[in-house]
């Protein structure tokens, strides 16, 4: 009895098997069932020419309209131009050898798939002597009892054509029959699965077009499956390591910070607290992602636990990803706790702790001072960035880590930080992200963390007016942009100006429009132009961090207008007197971007205003996005449709590490329901059989489908 993972050499023979290997990687019998068609033709039915695209390599189901012999004038021979239709456009092919043999079977009427590379001749787009296999002559071929009206269409490549795949493909199925289903039988009937043997059957030879989605359904699960059965596996062995309890203490930190705070916690963040709460109490690691928008509140969670870890005796880290956000969180967790957190000072509270600060550009002395307080647990809060983790960084005794803007910290570095608890405990650990994502976003590239979300902004946040500027069709908008941004610093408020570069760089014209409006070519503009008359100030990654964090402090104070900047500080930058932002070239940032900057305003009691300025055209993709982050201030919604107008391959690999990944047929958009089936399933699967060992096929289910590096776990079953 054959198996997926079976050698298909053995099965059909070396002379079919090795162009398999040699083009397409496939060797097993797994691998070629799970090459999926790309699409179908129905038997007849024409592919459309108009779409086709120069280079690419296509497989095409036409029909001949014509096929002349002529000879050759510079050359000796003939040359067979076939002039093939989908009934509108026509494309051009062009066979240089045996011309007369080819015209022959290529009669006006006929036909059939035609496979090659797109190019252009005269200024139409021609196959240069393509493959073919004509509808008539599939019977007569191996193809041949080839009943069904639905014709397979493979991805194909030079030197192995569609339908040779289905031969092949074809072969297989004849001879094997799958009898060991991965999936265990009672998930197939509680999720009305078709069984493995049959989806591969009728995806690669489908009667009918329902049958289709039968099959996909469950080829799909799989998919589903392999991903989440690793992140269930991730998430069990995380929980299964020790952690430092830390119970809420009475009379402690927390409860002299509660009793002070000058604000009542929202419902979100009284809930998410509860749960975090209840979370570090454990012997167990907490491993959580808190999602929440710009200023919906998470430090004051996070420095909530953080207390609740102080009163365990323990200490908490805060990373940032940038040294102007530590700095930045350092200054606010201080403001935030007052006299309980100077601890050593004149003045501070019984019991208080201490703040320390660590980043690579501290002179000598502050880092020893730093080092020191982290190391003996004089500070209970070792702020840094995240290099916080990687270094020589010593902690007493570390019980929580808080991590800042998630979506530049990875799983190798989450990795990393569970190895810094005392005595081969791991911390806990709270992740905060202020781009939220969509759930099954979410489960996929986040599924080994529990996922909480503050979805409400704290009362009285004032409202953010988005407006995209057109620049190039109405320049006179543009002035007008100016002239706001000189009304809001007269009525004593500040704003920030965004471009996409630092300006410092050789500009990289690749002959693809103008490059993109840099930081010290704008303000170099605003100096000599329309707001000369304003204190200017320029922010960009390159500069010296204790020059930016001296200019942020300034721009914090007042002493700076207009702050022109790069996307430093896009997150967790807190000035409440900054009402106005424009983006400049904005249709180069990213939507999450430019939401996550816009939040950047509106912070106080004056509503912000956000300017995307653009010299994108009406119509454009691009003016689409833009007009999306205008109509909406809801980023949940907004990440949304940011996957819609975005590849999803590229979240996919962001899970996968950047590996190409087995994941065919699966969409994060469409499957959202599944995706969390399968997240609970797997859940189900690992808790009683963690190593997967009474599961091999779903072992080698995840090794197949997904990277089979991040599958390593799987290996020692
Ligand atoms: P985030 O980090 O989620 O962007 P912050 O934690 O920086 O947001 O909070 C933004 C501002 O809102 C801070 O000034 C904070 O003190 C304030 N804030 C937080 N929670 C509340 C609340 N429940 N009510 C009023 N203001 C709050
Ligand atoms: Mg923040």
């Amino acid at each position: 009895m054959a198996t997926l993972r079976d050698d298909l050499k053995s099965l059909i023979g070396a002379r079919s098997a090795n162009p398999l290997a040699e083009k397409l990687g496939i060797t097993t019998v797994g691998q070629l069932l799970r090459h999926y068609p790309r699409r179908y033709s129905d038997r007849g039915a024409l592919t459309e020419i108009a779409g086709l695209e120069q280079g690419e390599h296509v497989t095409v189901m036409a029909q001949v309209v014509n096929a002349n012999v002529r000879s050759m004038r510079n050359r000796r021979g003939s040359i067979l131009e076939v002039t093939i239709t989908d009934g509108s456009k026509q494309l051009r092919c062009a066979f240089f050898n045996r011309a007369k043999w080819h015209a022959e079977r290529l009669r006006p009427g006929k036909t059939g798939l035609f496979a090659g590379k797109v190019s252009e001749y005269r200024r139409t787009l021609q196959l240069a002597h393509p493959e073919y296999e004509l509808l008539d002559e599939m019977g007569a071929s191996a193809v041949d009892e080839f009943v069904s009206e639905i014709i397979p269409v493979y991805p194909a490549t030079e030197g192995m054509q569609s339908w040779v795949i289905a031969r092949c493909v074809r072969q297989v199925l004849d001879l094997v029959e799958i009898e060991d289903d991965p999936m265990p039988p009672e998930l197939l009937a509680a999720h009305g699965l078709a069984s493995l043997d049959s989806a591969l059957r009728m995806i690669h030879r489908p009667p009918d077009f329902d049958s289709l989605d039968v099959a996909r359904r469950r080829l799909k699960w799989d998919e589903a499956m392999a991903i989440q059965l690793i992140f269930a596996e991730r998430r069990k062995s995380a929980v299964s390591r020790p952690a430092p309890a830390c119970p809420a203490v009475a009379g402690g930190l927390l409860d002299a910070f509660d009793a002070r705070l000058p604000f009542t916690l929202t419902d979100g963040q009284r809930e998410v607290g509860e749960d975090i709460a209840a979370d570090i109490a454990q012997p167990h690691p907490m491993n959580r992602l808190l999602q929440g928008e710009v200023g919906s509140g998470k430090t004051v969670v996070a420095l909530r636990a953080m207390l609740q870890v102080i009163d365990a005796g323990k200490q908490a880290a805060m990373l940032a990803p940038t040294e102007v956000l530590a700095a930045q969180h350092a200054r606010s967790l201080r403001e935030l706790l007052g006299d309980l957190g100077c601890a050593g000072e004149l003045g501070a509270a019984e019991h208080a702790t201490r703040v320390a600060l660590l980043t690579g550009s501290m002179t000598a002395k502050q880092r020893k001072q730093a080092l020191l307080d982290a190391a003996s647990g004089a500070a209970g809060i070792i702020v840094g960035t995240h290099a916080l983790i990687q270094d020589t960084v010593s902690f007493a005794d570390l019980g929580l880590a808080v991590v800042d803007e998630q979506h530049r910290f990875g799983v190798e570095q989450r990795d990393a930080l569970r190895s810094r608890g005392a005595e081969d405990s791991s911390p806990h650990v709270l992740v905060m992200t202020a781009t939220p994502i969509p759930r099954t976003v979410a489960m996929t590239v986040y599924g080994d963390l529990e996922i909480s979300a503050l979805r409400e902004l704290p009362a009285g946040r004032s409202p953010i007016t988005t407006s995209v500027v057109p620049a190039a069709e109405k320049p006179a908008w543009l002035e007008r942009a100016w002239q706001r941004i000189a009304e809001e610093v007269g009525k004593g408020h500040q704003a920030y100006m965004v471009c996409p570069r630092i300006g410092d760089e050789p500009p990289a014209n690749n002959g693809e429009g103008r490059p993109a409006i840099s930081v010290l070519d704008m303000a170099a503009e605003l100096e000599h132009g329309p707001l000369s008359e304003l204190r200017v100030g320029v922010l960009h990654g390159r500069l010296p961090a204790d020059e930016k964090d001296a200019l942020m402090r300034g721009f914090a104070a007042g002493k700076v207008d207009v702050l022109v900047a790069t996307t430093v500080i896009e997150v967790g930058v807190n000035v409440p007197n900054a009402t106005a932002m424009v983006i400049m070239d904005a249709e180069r940032f990213g939507l999450s971007q430019l939401h996550q900057l816009r939040g950047r305003v509106g912070r106080g009691e004056v509503p912000g205003l956000c300017l995307l300025v653009t010299d994108a055209l009406d119509g454009t993709v691009a003016r689409e996005r833009l007009a999306a982050v205008e109509s909406t201030l809801d980023g949940f919604e907004l990440s949304r449709k940011d996957l819609e107008l975005r590849r999803e391959g590229d979240i996919l690999g962001a899970a996968q590490s950047g590996k190409r990944s087995g994941l065919k047929l699966l969409s994060l958009l469409r499957d959202e329901d599944m995706i969390a089936d399968a997240r609970e399933a797997a859940l189900g699967i690992v808790a009683d059989d963690p190593a997967l060992g009474n599961h091999l096929g779903l072992a080698h289910l995840v090794t197949d489908l997904v990277d089979p590096d991040r599958a390593e776990f799987l290996e020692k079953s």
